[in-house]
């Protein structure tokens, strides 16, 4: 070890720091790696794998990236989870004997990378601090818009808050991964976040931090139960990013009582703002409302999806917001217009708080400030009274568009390094340099013919030269004729002249040589001024913009209610809950609006509870997630996909749809299913929606039918929640003779000899049959498998009266026993029970026809 280079024991010393960082070490113009770090790198980020000798036998792995390339490597590092240290020179070489002072300036983890170009406009990218203070308390931020939310948080919810909001990174202190292992279950908890988030211990306490920096900008900050994650969040900011994060302008306390309650399985199972399958936008709620024009509009539309409210005031203001809206298509259409040349302010102004803001940034800025006023005046003018008072604070920012224009050209280059940026007009020596760098060749010849004239030397010239630089020639026999003046110095004597300069020659040569150094300089001062100016507008170019995200949004719902035909819906205290003719708004907009069929969902005290039987393929589940969607909808204040709604305010929206095992944690389907099943009894009221998709059916039949029928019993006798239970287990429609809150409804279908054709249509009352042969036989399943399954099915039905249905495998047991009927008997039977069925005098010959046509394909299968 003794025998290691310098530079190699610099390195090692640096890395010790930075051991969960991949470190990007700089050398020359390069970011190099080493050892471990080199091998997870250059499989990431694809490149060579070379090696650098350290010692007198050592050689270190190594591969690198050059330094002004090095944000796309760093952040393709980010998204494979990874941190990336970056250490610099902070030395001048050329001033240094031996080896340069290395530092790391900064830490680009996951969950504070302002950089990232895979985001895109309408998603966040939280960083999050879970801390325990006798409850857990969460603090998260997205860095890149400022955006500050704090919750306290139970115990069993944990993992689900945290699952819900998805952060890219977790800060932990090792005291509260202590107290999450202390149980069995948070320990499981902690098991999953480790394998889905990047996780980070920050022992430090950074007591007292987060009031230090925040309270300046903070509307109202005070100390809370919240500063301790606050804290660890502003303080790891600050370590890693070198910089306090003031685009901060609002904390924003999430409190469990102000917003319709989701768990994340609703969420998923709804598809509200991700599908399922794809993780995608697409065939979401949040698409089919998503009409808005600025990434700050679709983050904040996004944000009302996921977070419903819960105050009726608050839901109505916004639906009179929508509703004035709706009365205008010309302001509709002019905002629509005007708010399209608004940019990213938010994120702007996260630029601007980590220090990376660019030249295309400050126009991107300019542009979208110089609509403002527009924005303003269009919503004025058109004498709204909830949207003026809406906007009346929203501040314009025209002192700073005016700065801006001032300060930067039309079309600045992207680089300060070459190219203009900052107008001549704003500054005098910027504008001689300018001139001066454009005009040397003039300005010389001034110079020279000034000269002239002053000494009166008729040859005399301006020529140059590398080793003189800039000098006036005077051949010797002009010389001989004139005075040379005093101030004359001179440089150079050649064969045939003399070569001179003056004081005046001389600054206007450093002028000239220097100019394009000297506007670099100006610029970049300037620049850095425009970045302060703007750092120190950060909290009100965020307010503004905040403002934007709202009206796009609103914008939005008002849109999406006029294109999607849409109502405003009612609230009642009666926890009557009724919508008439309502659509799945996402299935519509797939299937297009004249192929949906409406249904009445109409829920009251004398069917609190519907159970809800039918084909498969029918539409139960469509007709249960509309009736959630709706409802979040509602609360969200959007108007509904319904020609009336009439609704409570809820408490929660519990769903129960799908199965899906959770192998990595050992747990089975049916495992899964009753633990969601156990969670919502536990938590639901009467002002709960629940929706519950034929529970019971990943067990045996009698096991999963008992357990359906005694939780439906559960929910009318001790809950008496608003709930949806959709099932093949026709049996259990028997408990609406039991019950003064069940009711029976199913999906129609018509059935037409063999063939049936879904009617999507919900009626009141039951149906004992699931036509689920008919379905297997659309999905393909072949005919021989068909013909079995029909003839097992015939058996069933025939042996086994509904009431006492045999266990399947009974049934099988009894079946093994009767005598085996061959395809070719089999074939005949279903044709003669089909002619059975046959009023000979009344059929018609194209029915006859037909007829034939289905008992001639009956034959051929199977013979
Ligand atoms: P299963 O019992 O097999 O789960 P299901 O009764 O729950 O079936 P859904 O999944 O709700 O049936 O619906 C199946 C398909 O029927 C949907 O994907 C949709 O294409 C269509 N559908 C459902 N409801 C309607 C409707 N009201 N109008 C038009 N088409 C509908």
């Amino acid at each position: 070890m003794s025998s290691i280079t310098p530079m190699m024991k610099q390195y090692l010393e640096i890395k010790e720091q930075h051991k969960d960082s991949i470190l990007f070490f700089r050398l020359g113009d390069f970011y190099e790696m080493f050892f471990d770090d080199a091998m997870i790198a250059s499989k990431i980020l694809e490149i060579a794998l070379t090696g650098k000798s350290y010692g007198v036998e050592e050689r270190a792995p190594m591969c690198g990236v050059p330094f002004h390339s090095a944000e796309n490597y760093i952040q393709k590092l980010l998204q494979a989870g990874k941190k990336v240290a970056i250490c610099e020179q902070v030395e001048d070489p050329k001033l240094v004997k031996g080896i340069v002072k290395r530092e790391v300036i900064k830490i680009i983890t996951p969950g504070t990378n302002v950089n990232d170009n895979t985001l895109e406009g309408y998603q966040d990218s939280y960083l999050m601090c879970v801390d325990y203070d006798q409850d857990f308390r969460v603090a998260y931020i997205d860095v890149t818009t400022g955006e500050v939310n704090v919750a306290s948080v139970e115990r069993e919810s944990l993992a689900d808050f945290i699952t819900h909001i998805r952060p890219k990174e977790i800060l932990f202190q090792t005291e509260t991964i202590a107290e999450l292992q202390k149980n069995r279950l948070l320990k499981k908890d902690l098991a999953i976040m480790q394998n889905a988030f990047t996780i980070t211990i920050v022992d430090e306490k950074y007591e007292g931090m987060a009031s230090k920096y925040l309270k300046a900008h903070v509307d109202s900050f005070v100390e809370s139960v919240y500063s301790g994650a606050l804290d660890i969040m502003i303080g790891y900011i600050y370590r890693t990013q070198g910089v306090i994060a003031d685009n901060i302008t609002r904390i924003n306390v999430i409190e469990k009582n102000n917003y319709l309650r989701m768990d994340p399985n609703t969420r998923r199972n709804l598809e509200l703002t991700e599908n399922a399958t794809t993780r995608q936008k697409k065939n979401t709620l949040f698409d089919v409302l998503d009409y808005s024009v600025t990434s700050a509009g679709k983050r904040t539309l996004r944000k009302w999806i996921d977070n419903p409210l819960s105050d009726i005031a608050k839901i109505n203001h916004r639906l009179d917001l929508v509703e004035e809206l709706n009365q205008s298509f010309d302001l509709r259409s002019d905002l629509k217009d005007l708010l399209d040349e608004i940019y990213d302010m938010e994120r702007i102004t996260g630029k601007m708080s980590y220090g990376t803001l660019s030249t295309r940034d400050v126009v991107a800025l300019r542009s979208s400030l110089a609509v403002l006023p527009d924005v303003i005046r269009r919503i004025n003018r058109s004498e709204l009274s909830c949207f003026n008072a809406l906007i009346e604070p929203m501040d314009d920012l025209q002192d700073i568009y005016r700065y801006l224009s001032d300060t930067v050209v039309d079309e600045p280059s992207l680089s300060l390094k070459d190219g203009e940026v900052i107008r001549s007009e704003y500054n005098e020596n910027l504008k001689e340099y300018r001139f001066l760098e454009q005009n040397s060749a003039a300005v010389l010849q001034q110079i020279e013919a000034d000269t002239r004239e002053k000494t009166g030397v008729k040859g005399l010239k301006v020529g140059y030269n590398k080793v003189f630089g800039y000098y006036f020639e005077i051949t010797h026999a002009a010389g001989r004729e004139a005075i040379i003046p005093s101030d004359f110095i001179r440089k150079q004597t050649l064969s045939n002249a003399e070569r001179y300069i003056n004081q005046e020659l001389k600054e206007m040569e450093d002028k000239i040589l220097g100019a394009r150094q000297k506007i670099l300089e100006i610029q970049s001062q300037i620049f850095e001024e425009i970045r302060e100016r703007l750092h120190e507008n950060i909290v009100r170019i965020n307010r503004t913009a905040e403002y934007i995200g709202i009206i796009d949004a609103l914008l939005s719902l008002s849109i999406a209610s006029i294109e999607r035909n849409m109502v405003r819906p009612q609230f009642n205290t009666k926890n009557i809950f009724e919508i008439e003719s309502s659509r799945h708004p996402v299935i519509e907009n797939i299937l297009g609006e004249d192929h949906f069929v409406p249904n009445d969902i109409m829920v009251n005290q004398n069917s609190r509870i519907q159970i809800i039987t039918g084909p498969n393929m029918g539409g139960k589940s469509t007709y249960m997630r509309q009736a959630a969607i709706i409802a979040i909808m509602a609360h969200m204040g959007s108007f509904v996909t319904a020609k009336t709604a009439n609704l409570p305010i809820l408490d929660a929206i519990f769903t129960r749809v799908g199965a899906s095992d959770d192998l990595s944690l050992g747990q089975s389907t049916f495992m899964v299913e009753m633990k969601e099943v156990a969670h919502i009894i536990k938590h639901a009221t009467e002002r709960s929606l629940i929706i519950l998709d034929e529970v019971g059916r990943g067990t045996s039949t009698y096991d999963g039918m008992s357990i359906a029928w005694a939780l439906i019993e559960h929910f009318a006798e001790k809950i008496n929640s608003t709930t949806l239970f959709s099932t093949h287990y026709h049996e259990i429609t028997e408990l609406e003779e039991k019950h003064s809150n069940i009711r029976n409804f199913y999906i129609a279908v018509n059935e037409d000899g063999n063939e049936i054709r879904f009617l999507h249509k919900i009626m009141k009352g039951k149906m004992d049959k699931s036509y689920g042969i008919h379905v297997a036989k659309i999905a393909g399943i072949p005919a021989e498998i068909l013909a079995k399954a029909n003839e097992k099915l015939h058996f069933l039905e025939r042996n086994e009266p509904l009431e006492h249905p045999a266990k399947p495998d009974e049934a099988m047991d009894r079946y093994s026993e009767t005598k085996q009927i061959s395809f070719e008997d089999y074939s005949l039977k279903i044709i003669l029970e089909k002619l059975d069925l046959i009023d000979m005098d009344d059929v018609s010959p194209r029915q006859a026809y037909a007829l034939l046509e289905e008992l001639l394909c009956i034959a051929k299968e199977r013979i």
